[in-house]
């Protein structure tokens, strides 16, 4: 594996496998990395000829700058877990390699960046997203991008960017990766401190919850919401949103019909955590409530 810093090198590094038709497929993250991040690089890594993973900590993204100073980051020991899943080349850019002085070009995504984390981050957190992505995307110029369904919104944002920019990539987006007890993978855990680790498993428990209602039959979303935060309530999370909507538009619905997603973003402790779930309701709902 070949740890690359600048653009430059980079492009002159893929030139040839190109040239030579071998598929090429990019892991975008901000490292620190867990078996959620090297779930999608081994995906990555089945299906194309050149997989090249970017760690860069985008400052952009960023809506608190504590946060941003806080986010955990081991080069080194990210480097050892790339290399050990077969990655072909990190990309470690440095800040201003990214964002020389006099960079002034913002992607932004209307619509769907306007609900859940675009609300409460603020339009400059997918704003941040969706310039590094759109930059990260022709500097590489992958046959396919991989995406974690952990962050679905950012993955609809990225879809649509791709599609409105006409980018010649094809997105995935893999399964969330979970530790036994149901909390989602992320970088943030290790922030956790053991009790409030405790209190973080009650985000899935309240997503499972709200599903349970949902494929039992009920059809107002107020009421499947109200078991989820029931759960959220009794672990004392600080509750940013918890949502059901309609997918692909990030949409709250207010009855449910059809697939929905319910998202949650909760804070425990000074850490902010998400998670989702794609819910299904029952074939058949009318008989589900049986005596
Ligand atoms: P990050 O380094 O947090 O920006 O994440 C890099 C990529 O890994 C993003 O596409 C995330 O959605 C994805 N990811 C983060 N956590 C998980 C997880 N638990 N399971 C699957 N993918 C994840």
């Amino acid at each position: 594996m070949r740890a690359i810093r600048t653009i430059s090198e980079l492009r002159e590094a893929l030139d040839r496998p190109r040239r030579e038709g071998r598929s090429l497929g990019l892991v975008p993250t901000m490292g620190s990395f867990h078996e959620g991040h090297l779930s999608i690089m081994r995906r990555a890594r089945s299906e194309c000829d050149e997989v090249v993973v970017s760690l860069f900590v985008n400052p952009a993204q960023f809506n608190d700058k504590s946060d941003l100073a806080g986010y955990p980051r081991d080069e080194r020991r990210d480097a050892v877990l790339a290399q050990a899943e077969g990655v072909d080349y990190l990309f470690v850019p440095p800040e201003r390699e990214m964002y020389p002085s006099g960079f002034a070009t913002t992607v932004s995504v209307a619509g769907v960046t306007e609900t859940l984390e675009g609300a409460h981050r603020g339009r400059g957190h997918f704003d941040g997203v969706a310039t590094v992505v759109t930059k990260l995307l022709n500097i590489v110029s992958p046959h396919v991008a991989y995406f974690g369904g952990k962050d679905a919104q950012q993955a609809v944002v990225i879809e649509r960017l791709a599609r409105d920019l006409d980018i010649p990539v094809r997105i995935e987006v893999c399964p969330t990766i979970r530790e036994p007890d149901g909390l989602a993978l992320s970088s943030r855990n290790v922030l956790l401190g053991a009790d409030e680790r405790a209190q973080a498993t009650a985000l899935h428990r309240a997503l499972l919850a709200t599903a349970s209602a949902v494929r039992a039959g009920e059809h107002e979303a107020a009421s499947a919401k109200e078991a989820g935060l029931t759960e959220l309530a009794a672990a004392g999370l600080h509750v940013d949103y918890y949502e059901l909507v309609s997918t692909p538009t990030m949409e709250p619905v207010s009855r449910i019909d059809g697939d929905v997603m319910a998202l949650v973003a909760a804070r425990v402790g000074g850490v902010r955590l998400i998670d989702n779930e794609r819910i299904s309701p029952a074939p058949n709902t009318h008989h589900a409530r049986r005596s």
